[in-house]
């Protein structure tokens, strides 16, 4: 069975198959638990100075390790807590939340639905913790933490000392963040502003507050609600809705339906020029990306005064468009329900871009298939996908 997040029995040895989603991977060498911010950085400091191999693991629903499993240590997350940070910043009708990073995503995201705070509920049922929500950008539905965040408390390893960083600083993109791209370090905590929603007038007194919620920002979401695009709904329906599209989708954990033992979506949705995008199927689904503002070409007096060269107008980016990578995986022959002969990992029975253990699946099997994926897809298409999930040990 797969732990609770919390308190567990987690020591020394025990496999990543029981703290991981995906339950596969070998045992964790050496295993330390922080119940607390305290703990979190002496634990962090104190395996810095070693300088042996160490990670860090939140909820295991964005991991996968080699069966051969981790020789070094792993740091669990597991400190808590969710309070209101006073900032006289703050425009009127917003809140700012600080949220420890061993904090449940989703408990977080219910207990804001429960206050009427807007801004997360189309991220409801995301697996995982806090502290890992910056580090791939999590989104969901329409939203993306990069919508709300406001700042990271960093245990930063090059200063070895903790700092706040601003959202902006983060180079948070689709999946992605400076963190991703190797800023080593702990979050130790996340801030994010939310908008404090009017209750409807008339509720009935002690009832939960109905408040609305951000404009629907999904075309799937927003016709499940029957509703037109940009519409508002009660925030609570969109989170109740929410919840039942990811389920459909086997995007809800549940330990009784092997769908769910995964990473989520396994591929990463991949960008592409526009130009490489007219030579694929005209059927393939394509999401015109913004276009960057073009850098400021202009030479300054001061900078020509200052002896700096006159600077060139850099070419006009190129427009970019996001593909499907569901609709690639399908379009290449590898179906849902997929499966290699002898390997327990299969493709989700519920969505292509899942790639699940249906038991007794080894990370060997899970990364087979991946190749497998990434192949067919490449020798259909060109593209070549890219996993979503952290990798340990594993090449595709
Ligand atoms: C069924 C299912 C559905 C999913 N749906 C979505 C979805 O809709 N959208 C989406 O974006 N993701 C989705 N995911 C992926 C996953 O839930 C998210 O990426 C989540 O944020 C991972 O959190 P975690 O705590 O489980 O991370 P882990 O797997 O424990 O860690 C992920 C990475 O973050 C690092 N990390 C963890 N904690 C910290 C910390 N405190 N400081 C610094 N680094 C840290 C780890 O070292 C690791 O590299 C889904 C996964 C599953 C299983």
């Amino acid at each position: 069975m797969l732990p609770e997040i919390g308190p567990e029995p987690a020591g020394d040895g025990t496999p990543f198959s029981e703290l991981t989603t995906m339950r596969v991977g070998g045992p964790a060498e050496r295993v330390l638990v922080a119940h607390a911010v305290d703990e979190l950085v002496a634990y962090a400091q104190g395996l810095w100075d070693t300088d042996e191999p160490w990670m860090l693991l939140g909820g295991g629903s964005n991991t996968v390790m080699h069966d051969d499993g981790f020789a070094g240590t792993v740091l669990l997350v597991r400190t808590n807590g969710i309070a209101p940070v006073a900032d006289d910043a703050l425009p009127e009708g917003k809140i700012r939340l600080r949220v420890q990073a061993g904090h449940d995503w989703d408990h977080l995201v219910a207990a804001c639905v429960d206050n009427g705070w807007s801004g997360v509920e189309a991220l409801s049922g995301i697996p995982g913790l806090a502290g890992a929500a910056p580090v791939q950008n999590i989104g969901a539905y329409g939203q993306e933490l990069s919508d709300v965040l406001h700042s990271i408390e960093f245990l930063d390893r090059e200063r070895g000392h903790a700092r706040r960083i601003p959202a902006d600083a983060l180079g948070l993109a689709y999946r992605d963040s400076a963190i991703k791209q190797g800023l080593e370090g702990v979050v130790l905590s996340i801030d994010i502003v939310l908008s404090v929603g009017e209750e409807s007038p008339g509720r009935r007194a002690h009832a939960a507050p109905e408040v609305l919620s951000e404009p629907i920002a999904y075309e799937q979401l927003a016709s499940a609600l029957g509703v037109e695009l940009g519409e508002r709904v009660p925030i609570r329906d969109l989170r109740d809705s929410v919840l039942r599209l990811r389920a459909s989708k086997g995007m809800v954990l549940d330990a009784a339906d092997h769908d769910t033992w995964s990473c989520g979506s396994f591929f990463t949705n991949p960008i592409v020029s526009e130009h490489f995008a007219r030579e694929l199927p005209e059927s393939a689904p394509r999401f015109p990306q913004p276009v960057p503002e073009p850098e400021d070409a202009i030479t300054t007096f001061a900078e020509l005064e200052a002896g700096l060269p006159v600077r060139v107008p850099p070419p006009p980016p190129e427009r970019m468009v996001k593909l499907s990578a569901a609709w690639l995986i399908d379009r290449a022959g590898v179906r849902r329900g997929f499966r290699l002969p002898g390997s327990g990992a299969a493709i989700s029975s519920k969505h292509t871009l899942a790639i699940t253990n249906q038991g007794g699946a080894s990370a060997g099997d899970v990364a087979e298939l991946a190749r497998f994926v990434v192949q067919r897809v490449q020798q259909e298409f060109g593209v070549i996908l890219a996993p979503e999930p952290n990798l340990y040990g594993l090449e595709l």
